[in-house]
């Protein structure tokens, strides 16, 4: 990194990120190169955002046309481009309506404002899971079971209440007659990339209509084609009330939206709730163009195979590595679990340029472009094949 960025960064940015000494200066498909010319293959592009890679053409074609025809107009206005990107949303999933905010955090909070206004009188409380993570603004990070998160911002939200993850007797005991909903990753991401137990999606599923609460899906990280389906409740069976998406939703440009059905949705009453950015005209170019590439280029099935592959290299390691303990795969959401810090293999695998990310401290978590090659997949693995070897 040049020392002009360092001194940027240390006088004028509020140091709330860890960040690596590299300056990044443009992205293709699954590789990114620094301010030093040097190449990086990237196996975490735009840490989740860039499911279709750095910069995929056709989205990058649809913002160059809108941003010269008409950049952002309010939501007190209709545009076409904004419906079109609902329908096609509503097709692909559980046949609702959309309301388009800017990020995963904003998804949840009108998640959360929703299953509060829906719910009758009295009822407020919602139920989330430990090793969860719904986003950083308060409503959000209250919802987010994790304690290291909450640390020095007390008092929380309050009304959320945290069951085990897979634990459907847990959940049972926490609902109440102020209970109003259920909100969960219907795979871990954050909390590192860890699967539903069998049933336990269906017993929530159950719970919700038993005792008349919305089953909330947060796929900000699982959702637009990540696991190979366009959501994972696809995968999984099991359909919500409600679904929040972001990070790849727009092909890499901000851009969230909260899909819910036709008759929950009106609980969002005008007036309740808003963003000014919200489904704006770039970002809702971006999502159309983000889909018909998904559709065009087959990358559902394409995700799927992808993962398969990576289970094949990596699988076995556990096997080989006694430090490796379990990989997990859900399409291209890939995790494996070491019984050491992975923060060592990051670097390592940073210094032979290859990106991964490590998270809750011992999971290497993988989330590749549906675009990656076959030769890419080959030359990463490769890679942090080596370090973990190297590491014993
Ligand atoms: C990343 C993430 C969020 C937060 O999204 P932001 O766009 O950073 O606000 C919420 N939920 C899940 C499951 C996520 O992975």
């Amino acid at each position: 990194m040049s020392p002009a960025t360092e001194e940027l960064f240390s006088r004028y940015v509020v140091p709330n990120y860890g960040r690596f000494p590299v300056s990044i200066e443009r992205g293709e498909g699954s590789q990114v190169w620094d301010d030093q010319g040097r190449r990086y293959l990237d196996f975490f592009p735009g840490w989740g955002c860039n499911l279709l890679g750095h910069c995929p053409p056709p989205v990058v074609e649809a913002v160059q046309e809108q941003v010269a025809q008409l950049i952002h107009v309010p939501n007190t206005w209709h545009f076409e481009s904004q419906g079109q990107w609902a329908k096609l949303l509503s097709e692909r999933s559980f046949g609702g309506q959309a309301f388009f905010c800017n990020s995963g955090a904003e998804a949840n909070e009108a998640a959360i404002k929703l299953v509060r206004l829906h719910a009758p009188k009295k009822r407020y409380k919602i139920i989330t899971f430990q090793g969860g993570f719904h986003g950083r603004t308060f409503g959000a990070v209250s919802a987010t079971a994790q304690p290291k998160y909450h640390e020095g911002l007390g008092p929380m939200l309050p009304g959320f209440l945290y069951a085990p993850f897979g634990d459907l007797d847990a959940v049972r005991e926490l609902i109440d007659e102020e209970t109003a909903g259920i909100l969960v990753e219907p795979i871990q991401g954050e909390g590192g990339i860890r699967l539903p137990p069998e049933g336990f999606l269906q017993g929530l599923r159950d719970l919700a209509d038993q005792h008349e609460l919305l089953l909330v899906f947060d796929e900000v990280q699982t959702g637009c084609g990540r696991t190979g389906e366009w959501f994972a409740y696809q995968n999984l069976g099991v359909t919500p009330d409600v679904m929040t998406l972001a990070k790849s939703l727009c092909g890499g440009i901000a851009g969230g939206a909260l899909l819910t059905t036709s008759e929950i949705a009106p609980s969002l009453r005008p007036g309740m709730h808003a963003a000014t950015f919200g489904g704006n005209p770039i970002a809702a170019r971006a999502g159309i163009a983000t889909i018909e590439m998904i559709e065009k280029q087959g990358l559902l099935q394409r995700a799927k195979d992808l993962g398969e592959t990576f289970r094949k290299k990596l699988g076995p390691l556990a096997n080989e590595l006694d430090l490796v303990k379990e990989l997990r795969v859900a399409g291209l959401m890939i995790g494996l679990e070491l019984v050491v810090d992975g923060a060592p293999v990051v670097t390592a695998c940073m210094e032979k340029g290859l990106l991964v990310n490590c998270t809750q401290g011992n999971v290497v978590r993988l989330l590749p472009a549906m675009t990656l090659t076959n030769k890419e997949l080959q030359e990463g693995c490769e890679i942090l094949i080596d370090v973990l070897r190297s590491i014993g």
